[in-house]
């Protein structure tokens, strides 16, 4: 099936670029919303290959592409830092692990407690509503109630953790973390995918609106540039080059949302030069690339003395905020349990239950202009696109929140009665999280981001930004669900400017 778009409404679409998450939330809020969305994908309709089979969350058989990093990147910072890409509908969720925690008050606070430079133009009650309206599109299995430092997700399913967490919990707590289910996007529903994971943005969000005839789709569609007119002041086509033929396209459009992820989205915009944006589309202040951050991740494996659960997954926060000595700093366990995980609990006759624990400790490093993204304009790609300058280096303040909340977790099994004994402790280079971040931020000031508080460009009031490069700081939790509600935020006010004439 071929989804061409049709001449008549041309020039009155919005143009969507890339269907990750937040992409594919975008068009589908847009759509929603009565307006017609052309989404531009660089993948082929192929997608990426894979499989997902799934009881009651529990996955039981898995088959999913190669995730690989992306060629063309130099590194002038951390001469490790790793750039995972994936051009397919869905982008890197053909690959996630489907944690959706919500952002918290406290995470806005800490922040703005930051200063100035951190603080970000939205807060978390004007996001709620959006969380609200995202997370049941994610068939969220998750806590029913929330505490500070993770506010509880509208579910689908409720979870809770098994009776043998209650003492770690309990003095979780009492060290001013708290321990919870972490929540999951379709973390307890039976699925059959034909994608590596349970919730590929393009599958579930995109597919089944196309009947609704509102939005189109072009597949191996890569976006060179965005075209601004000087004369009507706006954006009025986007140019890309076609997978296939090699052959360059245009498409006129009333307004854009860039979606590509934090790495092509400022690729996009610094290649759309003009005579008024010469660094880049609205980059009036050389912010465009910069502030780019990520998690410092550290992967730690514990054996216990007796096995403990493995499912659902534990979430142990950060501290409280009045208990975290540095601003911006912070970092919370994830644990993991994987296919092969409950195999291996199956085979030791310890279903769903180990006495071995693995956990990812998510940590944060404020974002600062010395961490970028550039172009590498030495470097043409086969698919003739320019080559990155990757220059990210994580701060020395990052390293002694992840061992913190490493130290927390040994501690609390032990006072659990687990004898932990740590197995593996690693420390990860940046960009291993995949969760890059920043480079086209929301900031009230244009001197301190692209984009106002609705994920619009300071400079050019017919283009969004919709992905985590919007986020103005992370905080220690991972950015899809977030990056989905600024989207959907962003795609209705849009739309409701776009209706209203005001665009
Ligand atoms: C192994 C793994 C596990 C993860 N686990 C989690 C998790 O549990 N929770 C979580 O929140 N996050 C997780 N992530 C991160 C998450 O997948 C990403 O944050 C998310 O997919 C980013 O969405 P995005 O749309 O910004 O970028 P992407 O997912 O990279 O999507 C970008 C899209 O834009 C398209 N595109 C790019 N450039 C162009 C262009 N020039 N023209 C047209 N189209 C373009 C791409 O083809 C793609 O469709 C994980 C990632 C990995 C790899």
């Amino acid at each position: 099936m071929v989804y061409e778009p049709s001449v008549a409404t041309a020039d009155n679409r919005v143009v969507v670029i890339g269907s990750g998450p937040p992409g594919a939330a975008a068009a589908l809020f847009l759509a929603r919303a009565g307006v017609q969305v052309l989404l531009l994908e660089a993948g082929l309709q192929a997608g990426s290959p894979g499989l997902t089979f799934r009881v009651s969350g529990l996955t039981l058989a898995k088959r999913k592409g190669e995730l690989r990093q992306r060629d063309g990147v130099r590194r002038t910072g951390d001469p490790d830092a790793q750039l995972f890409e994936e051009l397919a509908p869905g982008g890197l969720s053909n690959h996630w692990s489907c944690a959706v925690p919500r952002f918290s008050t406290e995470d806005f606070e800490d922040a703005a407690r930051g200063g100035l430079d951190h603080t970000w133009p939205v807060t978390y009650a004007e996001l709620a509503p959006w969380y609200d309206q995202v997370e049941p599109l994610l068939h969220v299995a998750g806590p029913v109630r929330g505490v500070t430092q993770l506010p509880a997700p509208r579910v689908r399913h409720a979870r809770e953790l098994a009776e043998d967490w209650a003492p770690v919990a309990e003095r979780a707590r009492e060290g001013g973390r708290s321990l919870l289910p972490m929540p999951y996007a379709y973390g307890a529903d039976t699925t059959f995918t034909r994608t590596g994971t349970p919730f590929n943005s393009f599958v579930r969000l995109i597919e089944p609106e196309l009947g609704q005839g509102r939005i189109e789709v072009r597949f191996g569609a890569r976006v060179s540039s965005l075209e601004w007119s000087s004369s009507e002041r706006r954006v009025t086509g986007v140019t890309y080059r076609d997978a296939v033929s090699g052959a360059e396209g245009r498409v006129p459009c009333r307004a854009a949302i860039v979606a590509g992820g934090a790495l092509n989205t400022p690729q996009v915009l610094l290649q759309s030069k003009s005579a008024d944006f010469p660094n880049g589309l609205g980059n009036t202040h050389g912010v465009l690339g910069r502030y780019l951050h990520d998690h410092p991740l550290g992967k730690v494996v514990i054996d216990l003395e007796r096995p403990m659960p493995i499912h659902p997954a534990a979430y142990l926060t950060r501290p409280e905020l009045s208990r975290s000595k540095l601003p911006l700093y912070a970092a919370a366990c994830m644990q993991w349990c994987s296919a092969s995980d409950i195999a291996k609990s199956v085979l030791a006759r310890t279903p769903k239950r180990s006495r071995r624990l693995g956990f990812s400790v998510f940590g944060t490093m404020a974002a600062t202009r010395d961490n970028y993204v550039a172009l590498d304009e030495g470097y043409r790609g086969p698919d003739g696109a320019h080559g990155l300058e990757l220059h990210i280096t994580h701060p020395p303040e990052a390293l002694p929140p992840l061992e913190e909340a490493r130290d927390a977790m040994l501690e609390l099994l032990g006072a659990a009665g687990c004898n932990p004994k740590l197995s593996v402790w690693k420390v990860e280079p940046a960009g291993n999280s995949n969760h890059y971040g920043g480079t086209c931020r929301m900031h009230a000031s244009p001197e301190l981001g692209m984009l106002d508080g609705f994920s619009r460009m300071h400079a050019v009031r017919n283009v969004a930004v919709c992905d985590s490069s919007v986020f103005t700081t992370t905080p220690e939790k991972n950015p899809v669900l977030t990056s989905m509600a600024l989207a959907a935020r962003a795609a209705n006010r849009l739309a409701a400017e776009l209706k209203g004439g005001d665009i």
